[in-house]
């Protein structure tokens, strides 16, 4: 059986990595030099089984309304000019009520859950370095509103058997003990302590890797112009080459929408645009242990070994990747409010990347109506925390008669 999978970032890469491990031939298509090179360079490094929530949840459109009106907002819109943009926030409003946030919620949870477990597995069964940490998440709030509102968060959390305590103030600075300095600006916190860090970029080169080792195929600078089915095999041209293959994935992140749409499928995915700021660190002792999580700003934190890693804020923008400074200054002052001296800011690497978001919150993961083409993709602000679990679960949904394995 031969399979091509799309797109070589995180998702692409450990759909490929499973389907190999299971004895397919796989080959992968991307248009990038090297593997996650796109969406999953520069991401906020949570893999966060505690954080996973849909953004369609009550009382978002009220925050939104009021985000559009904030200088450093979480949320910002900028029309593209597609109807496409109009249908997708519609299907978000449509999906923000407590019943559908519940179900969505719980549906991320499982599979986050899921993912984390199959990541500490291929960690330890590969020896992968992509200076992880298992610190936990710890979510802060400056309100009581948000105190309350993480307070009946916790009663799902805990429904599904994810650990959770509340803290007060005292209890965050104890937690991350570089808070002990602003903890009068905080209200308390969320702490996740099942949650975990590290580096998606580090981990996708290295798996890819051990991919390759299993005999998996890379074919670099590729672009994909078109798929097509004919007879009993799917058809990839790429601007280089025609390959044929018995089944095909797309795990194309943001442009899966469009790769699919000439064959009348309609993903609702849509590109929510992302900013990250990579700092090396100054003083260690200054800086978070693990994540910590800005409910106000949306803003997380990260700790890698010697840099720590700022990432936030969703753009409503199309596929435009340009670096916007007043964004940049949002991530500023959120690493200057909560940890003053743990970076030198002038040092910052700026990024920004597109979410591949579905409107409810979970990803898109199995059969297309076309016979023999999946699709992988939609994972939004949570594409590292589910990759491993999704990789696994297609290439087991995929080869029903030899599960991928028992581990
Ligand atoms: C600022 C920011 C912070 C984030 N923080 C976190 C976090 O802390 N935790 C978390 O879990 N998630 C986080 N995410 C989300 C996560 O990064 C994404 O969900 C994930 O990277 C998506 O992976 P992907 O493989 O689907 O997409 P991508 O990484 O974008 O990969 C898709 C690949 O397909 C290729 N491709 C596309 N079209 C074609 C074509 N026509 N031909 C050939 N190749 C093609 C692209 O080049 C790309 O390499 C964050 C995202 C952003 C932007």
């Amino acid at each position: 059986m031969k399979v091509i999978v799309v797109g070589a970032g995180v998702v692409g890469v450990t759909t490929a990595w499973y389907l190999a491990r299971a004895g397919v031939e796989v080959v992968v298509i991307e248009r990038q030099p090297q593997v996650a090179l796109e969406t999953s360079f520069a991401n906020a490094g949570q893999i966060s089984p505690g954080y996973s929530a849909p953004w369609a949840a009550p009382g978002i459109p009220l925050k939104a309304l009021k985000w559009l009106f904030q200088r450093h907002a979480p949320l910002s819109l900028r029309l593209d000019g597609t109807l496409w943009q109009w249908q997708w926030m519609g299907a978000m409003l449509m999906n923000c009520t407590q019943a559908r946030y519940i179900e969505n919620k719980s549906r991320m949870l499982r599979l986050a859950t899921y993912s984390r477990d199959c990541l500490q597995s291929l960690r330890d069964e590969l020896g992968l370095q992509y200076e992880q940490r298992a610190g936990g998440t710890l979510q802060v709030f400056r309100t009581q509103q948000q105190l309350d509102a993480a307070a009946r968060d916790a009663g799902i959390l805990e429904r599904f058997g994810v650990a959770c305590e509340i803290l007060d103030s005292a209890g965050c600075a104890i937690a991350e003990p570089a808070l002990s300095s602003v903890r009068h600006k905080l209200t308390g916190g969320l702490r996740l302590p099942g949650d975990e860090t590290g580096d998606c970029y580090l981990f996708t080169t290295q798996l890819a890797d051990a991919a390759v080792k299993l005999g998996v195929e890379f074919r670099f600078n590729e672009s994909i112009r078109g798929i097509h089915r004919q007879a009993d095999t799917l058809r990839v041209e790429t601007d280089h080459a025609l390959y044929v293959a018995e089944h095909v994935v797309v795990a194309a992140g943001s442009y899966s929408r469009q790769l699919l749409h000439e064959l009348g499928i309609a993903l609702p995915v849509y590109p929510v645009k992302g900013y990250s700021l990579t700092l090396p660190i100054r003083q260690a002792e200054s800086a978070p242990v693990s994540t910590v999580m800005d409910e106000t700003y949306k803003v997380a934190i990260t700790r890698f070994d010697q840099r720590i890693r700022i990432g936030g804020m969703a753009e409503l923008a199309g596929f435009d990747l340009s670096l916007r400074p007043a964004r940049r200054k949002t991530l500023e002052m959120v690493l200057a409010d909560l940890f003053p001296q743990a970076a030198d800011l002038s040092q910052g690497t700026f990024w920004a990347g597109l979410r591949p978001m579905t409107p409810n919150g979970p990803p898109l993961i199995g059969a297309t109506s076309i016979p023999d083409l999946w699709v992988n993709t939609g994972h939004g602000t949570l594409g590292w925390t589910m990759a491993c679990g999704s990789g696994r679960k297609l290439a087991d949904m995929m080869l029903p008669s030899r599960l991928c394995d028992s581990n």
